[in-house]
């Protein structure tokens, strides 16, 4: 069975750039020069800071999605 890999994404219409995924995620995460967060890859290996990063973003703009299944991994499906 293959690796379970997160395909990650911010949406930068939520983003307000307070810089709360790149202090909790910094292999994950970076903000550019208008201050929007930017995955650093597309897609990575599951990890408890990239989770932790998402659920504290205090605008919800990070979105993970198992790739290939694409499960909802945050937000959580109902
Ligand atoms: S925590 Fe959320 S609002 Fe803050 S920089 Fe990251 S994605 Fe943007």
């Amino acid at each position: 069975m293959a690796e379970t890999k997160w395909r990650v994404t911010v949406d930068t219409d939520l983003c307000i750039g307070s810089g709360g995924c790149v202090l909790r995620a910094p292999d994950a995460f970076e903000l550019d020069t208008a201050r929007q967060s930017c995955p650093k890859h597309e897609v990575m290996a599951p990890s408890d800071d990239v989770l932790e990063a998402a659920e504290t973003c205090p605008v919800e703009a990070i979105t993970i999605v198992e790739e290939g299944s694409g499960a909802e991994v945050f937000p959580p499906a109902d």
